[in-house]
């Protein structure tokens, strides 16, 4: 299978240098609550597709540490 939305994002933490907090597939909505294992901060991950190739918007923000 040859398809380049295939590949994955890395989503940086908004806290700290993780520059890899976690990967996401392209095409994913929603929002995320996930802990860095790094800064120890918990982060909200919101996501939301645009245009017309679908692709994602994502918005980081620290909601708790
Ligand atoms: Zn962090």
């Amino acid at each position: 299978v040859s398809n380049v939305e295939n590949e994955v994002i890395h989503v940086a933490c908004p806290c700290c240098r993780n520059k890899r907090l976690f990967d996401l597939m392209p095409g994913a909505i929603g929002i995320i609550q996930i802990k860095c294992p790094i800064c120890r901060g918990v982060v909200a991950v919101s996501l939301h597709n645009y245009g017309k190739e679908g692709k994602t918007k994502i918005h980081t923000e620290q909601i708790g540490a």
